[in-house]
């Protein structure tokens, strides 16, 4: 099959062909109709998220069941599906739970295991992983939803307990950040979008941010004190979609007291443990979340929304490319401003 790998960490990725996955008992093969491009896959390519060489990335994948391992029960070939990118083992407390989500035995493709930037890609544990797709909802639109929007969604949704007439706020606007503008309109909020990039910012208002602050030469403290100027005290609900020690610190700074920080941008190496002010936490009562993707169990609401029209996840996809451009797609990722919105490889091209 063809697959586009990569021998060392940063060196470009290129197109291939490597044998074809083997199925397992418990899991399922993909034929995969389209992928996401994530900063996820890029920090993996960095070496700031350990993985096998040489690798296969991607783990926003859409598509079709190609084979179904004799464990399997609810899924057929056939089938469109997507998956959450964490993958749940199916038997530990944890999924038993419904919280596949933290699970202590995940996989992820495109980390744990090889990824969808290729023809096929092997799901485990197949019975709790899949989610069916709406016959409405096409693989380039479903490629987004396994890791960016559907983080965004429940980190809004069930992290943040965001409610209509709430202020979010909203610091990062790239692909989750993007999404998070989006669903936080649709489940009614009024929300104040922050990024360095006009051009991000410029979108974010497209999707119906009603204010933004272009954090350019700002500390997180003065990103606290304009977004408490422009939603009066503080928004109820703010979002780290960036993934920095600055963006961080200033999404807890932007709270009103009482308010609730969603931490969704990946933090790696020194920014792993930005200094929160843990004095404000106390004073203002403020709760800090962490959110980890969603549970396949969880998507049908999103998914209505969706067919409903009041989500449009397709708005988000800035840029499709083919399976041959995936490498350079994913080393552009490199510069997050180069590309407004979500890159995503159409397989189905070329
Ligand atoms: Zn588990
Ligand atoms: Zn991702």
């Amino acid at each position: 099959m063809r697959a586009v790998s990569y021998p060392a960490y940063g060196v470009l990725p290129t197109l291939g062909d490597i044998p074809d996955p083997v199925c397992p008992d418990d899991g399922v093969v993909i034929a995969v109709g389209a992928s996401g491009v994530c900063r996820s896959d890029w920090h993996a390519w960095q070496g700031h998220d350990p993985v096998a060489l040489p690798h296969v990335p991607g783990h926003e994948l859409a598509g079709a069941v190609a084979e179904v391992g004799a464990g399997v029960t609810r899924w057929r070939a056939g089938d469109r599906v997507t998956v959450p990118f964490v993958c749940g083992c199916g038997v530990c407390e944890y999924c038993l739970a419904g919280q596949a989500q933290v699970c202590p035995d995940q996989t992820q493709p495109g980390f744990t295991g090889p990824g969808s930037f290729a023809d096929r890609v092997v799901i485990h544990a197949a019975d709790v992983n899949l989610v069916a797709l709406p016959p409405s909802v096409d693989f380039v639109t479903a490629a987004s939803l396994g890791c960016r929007f559907a983080t965004a969604y429940r980190a809004l949704a069930a992290r943040g307990r965001l409610r209509g007439g709430d202020w979010l706020a909203v610091h990062g606007c790239g692909g989750v950040g993007l999404s998070a503008v989006q669903i936080g309109v649709a489940l009614g909020a009024r929300v104040v979008a922050v990024d360095v990039s006009g051009a991000a910012l410029v979108r974010a208002r497209e999707l119906g941010a009603q204010a933004v602050v272009d954090g350019s030469g700002m500390d997180p403290d003065e990103v606290g004190r304009a977004v408490h100027g422009l939603t009066g005290g503080g928004a109820h609900v703010s979002l780290d979609a960036a993934g920095s020690a600055p963006t961080s610190i200033g999404s807890v700074r932007s709270l009103r007291r009482r308010g609730r920080h969603v931490q969704v941008g990946l933090l790696f190496g020194a920014a792993a443990t930005p200094p929160i002010p843990m004095n404000v936490v106390l004073a203002h009562e403020l709760e800090i979340h962490g959110s980890h993707g969603m549970a396949a169990h969880e998507y049908p609401p999103m998914l209505d929304l969706i067919t409903a029209g009041r989500l449009q996840p397709e708005r988000l996809v800035g840029r499709v490319v083919d399976l041959a451009q995936a490498g350079q797609a994913l080393a552009d990722l490199g510069a997050p401003a180069a590309t407004v919105g979500m890159t995503v490889v159409d397989l189905s091209r070329g």
